[in-house]
């Protein structure tokens, strides 16, 4: 089914205006509308869920939409994999594996992306020891530049099965995944607001002894809320639901909302009500399934930029973002969240080769940013920070390149699949550059 018209992101900040919208209803449809952009010479881009902060997903050629591709195909309880269709979301993936007692490692903070789109721009949780969502790939199918269908893992086309699992959809369409999985599991968790100076010089050793932590800078306020889960045989305890919803929705979400909402009316009360916020930051504790703990429920909209560096230099350049913020007396109304991950040897993958922290500044969506995120990556360009890929950033090729050891093996496995650059777009011939 085709049709015309504008196409939005989840953050509001990125709107374009395909020539067609696609949604093929199968694998046959797929594999014939792109050979036929290939016969025609235009370029397809697909569109998930709309979950990136950054142009990745936009076209001013053919979109084409593939959430209809969303089964589960497969599952293996003894070898603990699940083969699925790529354009599944996250939440039906893992409500299914959680009904055969399975999960995924890992996850990011939010479950609505789809698994195609959360491993083409590197998605990642909040473990020391796990990698991105990506580094769970066993295997992928993926419809190639002229319609064909190609399946790479470790051992067949091996270098298309490295770069593609992060691969910035380049490489053509993923159409079947198959992911390592694990036995369902538990997660206790604790959040707790601490002191920025002490959160700080705390962060490396609670980092490596929790397996998994998320911290939030609170801007204009000394808060960091720092929350760490852990593995645990106990048994499900949450809140009631309505202490539940007050906890996580009205005060995460609405009162937080309301309260960016005036702060974009009246910015000179914007570090009133962000120590406000900040504190009156409690201690939430739950024990539940692993994935609801790691997602939660966003449903105020925002913009975000996050960079990843090396973990050594977090704390310092942490410093530096809120010296920024005090020094150009930027009005922020959202937190700065912290995470880490271990290296990893996905070529681009924002983790390669370097134990790594990630960075994320947002602001409330409609707020204006650029002033906040361009100051915040002239302090990341000196670290040699790497843009999240799916995140807002003004980076390009250029600059790029030499922050990544496998950028060229990246280029090359790029030329011999799509020579003539069918699945490219403006972001991605500003961030990768041409190669066609
Ligand atoms: C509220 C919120 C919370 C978030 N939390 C996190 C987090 O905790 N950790 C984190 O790392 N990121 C996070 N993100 C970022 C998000 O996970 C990524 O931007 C992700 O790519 C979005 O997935 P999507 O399905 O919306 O893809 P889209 O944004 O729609 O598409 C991204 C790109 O993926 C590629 N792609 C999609 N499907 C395919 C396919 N089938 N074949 C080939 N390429 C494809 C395309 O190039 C597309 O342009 C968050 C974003 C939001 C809005």
């Amino acid at each position: 089914m085709a049709r015309r018209g504008a196409w939005q992101n989840w953050g509001r900040n990125q709107t374009c205006n395909p020539i067609a919208i696609e949604s093929p209803r199968s694998l046959l449809e797929l594999r014939e509308l792109v050979g036929s952009a290939d016969r025609a010479g235009q370029r397809v881009r697909i569109a998930a869920s709309g979950h990136s902060f950054s142009d990745i997903a936009c076209t001013d050629s053919r979109m084409l939409r593939i959430e209809a591709l969303d089964r589960v195909i497969d599952l293996d309880r003894e070898a603990m994999t699940v083969t699925v269709e790529a354009g599944i979301k996250l939440f039906v993936l893992n409500d299914e594996l959680a009904k055969r007692g399975l999960a995924l490692s890992n996850l990011g903070d939010i479950d609505k992306q789809t698994l195609a789109g959360a491993l083409s721009t590197g998605t990642h949780g909040t473990s020391h020891r796990l990698g991105p969502i990506a580094a769970a790939v066993i295997s992928l199918e993926l419809v190639t530049a002229n319609g064909d269908l190609v399946t790479c893992s470790p051992t067949e086309e091996p270098e298309l099965f490295e770069c593609a699992r992060i691969g910035l959809g380049v490489f053509g369409i993923i159409t079947k995944v198959t992911l390592q999985c694990e036995p369902a599991f538990r997660l206790h968790s604790l959040e707790e607001p601490h002191e920025f100076d002490e959160a700080l010089e705390s962060w490396n050793s609670i980092t490596a002894s929790n397996d998994h932590v998320d911290s939030y800078w609170f801007p204009h306020s000394e808060v960091v809320t720092i929350k760490a889960a852990n593995r645990t045989d106990r048994p499900i305890w949450v809140k009631s639901r309505q202490k539940q919803w007050r906890e996580e929705i009205l005060i995460g979400n609405y009162i937080f909302g309301g309260l960016a909402a005036y702060g974009r009316k009246r910015p000179s009360k914007v570090p009133s009500i962000a120590r406000m916020v900040a504190n009156n930051m409690g201690r939430v504790e739950k024990v539940d399934v692993s994935h609801r703990v790691f997602c939660s429920e966003r449903l105020i909209r925002f913009v975000e930029m996050e960079y990843a560096l090396p973990i050594e230099k977090m704390q310092a350049t942490l410093r530096r973002i809120r010296d920024l913020i005090e020094s150009e007396k930027l009005q922020v109304d959202f937190p700065v969240e912290i995470r880490a991950l271990p290296a990893d040897d996905i070529p681009l993958s924002m983790a390669n080769g370097r134990e790594t922290a990630f960075l994320a500044v947002h602001v409330s969506s409609g707020t204006p940013f650029e002033k906040y995120f361009r100051g915040v990556e002239a302090i990341m360009d000196e670290v040699e920070g790497r843009p999240h890929w799916g995140k807002m950033h003004f980076q390009t090729a250029e600059k790029l390149a030499p922050r990544y050891s496998e950028w060229s093996k990246f280029q090359k496995v790029r030329e011999a699949w799509d020579p003539k650059g069918r699945f490219a777009n403006a972001y991605t011939d500003r961030v990768l550059g041409r190669t066609y």
